[in-house]
């Protein structure tokens, strides 16, 4: 993997190693290895096609199943290698275009938006919830002020669960689980003139509190050179349980998920896919390059980029891997 200028970036990440990817594939790969077993063993005939189709993956002939795990971390890099540096690119042309056309200046803002609307219980995962919320803040997004702005969000999800004492303490267990759900979130980078836009826009639509002074949509800024960063957990490949971010000050816990929690996870990632799963406004992803739909054609990509990526996908389509086979 090509080693990205250090100066585009605040910290070095796992991302940035190639050592650290060495190990984060051998991680994914195995993870993939115990999915496909478990799946093809699963009594449903769809969960054992799950298995089947994505039972040969590999880094060079990706299954582009979009639970896959090796596919999701293999598209994570892209995004991380590709996308990140475009979108550093795509704010700089913004900017000048706006400074150009008297404009307020855009910013990069980091948007993360929950509501209770789109918490689950256990076995009611739906693809349809990201999907239904993709439609309406597309409508809405086209009618706002932030009609020409560059959005590029990601769904996630999480298994949350508050955390209650237990009256009686012991050595092992001081606290139990209680009202354990899923947590479908969106999380992305948008390019506005101001926070107050973007709350105009998400507001309406993640306006339910999942409990008191929670806020449902956060935007804060974010600095041109962490921009890379902020892309690489749009498309997240891991997934955890967590405890409900009740202190925002204080970092929730973080556990792995079990088996089962793990293939509910894959019926709705494999539903959803890689292109439901981002919503991207003003840019579109092309073979794994992403490049402007609006304002200045996108020139800059040099010859060795093209050519980078052309080597990284090799010969696949779509998103970040061949179609899904019917
Ligand atoms: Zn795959």
């Amino acid at each position: 993997m090509n080693r990205l200028p250090s100066i585009l970036y605040g910290t070095p990440t796992s991302l940035t190693r190639k050592p650290n990817r060495r190990k984060r594939w051998l991680k994914y790969k195995n993870e993939h290895r115990l999915q496909c077993k478990r799946l093809g063993k699963a009594t449903t005939s769809w969960q054992q096609e799950m298995a089947e189709r994505a039972k040969d993956c590999t880094r060079r002939s990706p299954c582009g199943e979009g639970w896959c795990p090796q596919c999701m971390v293999r598209a994570q890099e892209k995004v991380f290698d590709h996308c990140g540096p475009a979108l550093q690119e795509f704010l700089t042309e913004v900017q000048a275009e706006a400074k150009k056309n008297g404009d307020p200046i855009p910013q990069a803002w980091v948007v993360s938006a929950a509501s209770a609307r789109m918490a689950v219980n256990r076995g009611q995962l739906n693809a349809n919830i990201p999907r239904a919320v993709n439609s309406t803040l597309r409508k809405r997004l086209d009618g706002s002020s932030l009609s020409d702005a560059i959005c590029f969000l990601g769904w996630d999800v999480s298994l949350n669960f508050n955390k209650v004492k237990l009256k009686s303490q012991t050595r092992t267990r001081k606290w139990k689980r209680k009202n354990e759900h899923w947590q479908v979130h969106i999380y992305g980078i948008v390019f506005a003139a101001s926070k107050a836009a973007i709350h105009t826009v998400f507001d309406p639509i993640f306006w339910h509190q999942m409990e008191e002074g929670d806020k449902p949509v956060k935007v804060y800024p974010r600095a041109f050179k962490d921009i890379p960063l902020t892309s690489k957990y749009v498309l997240k490949p891991n997934f955890i349980q967590r405890e409900n971010n009740r202190h925002l000050s204080l970092r929730p816990n973080k556990w792995n998920l079990k088996a089962g929690e793990k293939d509910e996870l894959a019926m709705f990632l494999g539903d959803l896919g890689f292109k439901d799963r981002l919503l991207l406004k003003g840019v579109k992803l092309v073979r794994g390059t992403l490049i402007r739909t609006k304002g200045l054609p996108h020139q800059s990509k040099s010859k060795t980029q093209e050519e980078l990526s052309k080597r990284l996908l090799g010969a696949s389509t779509g998103l970040f891997g061949p179609p899904r086979k019917k």
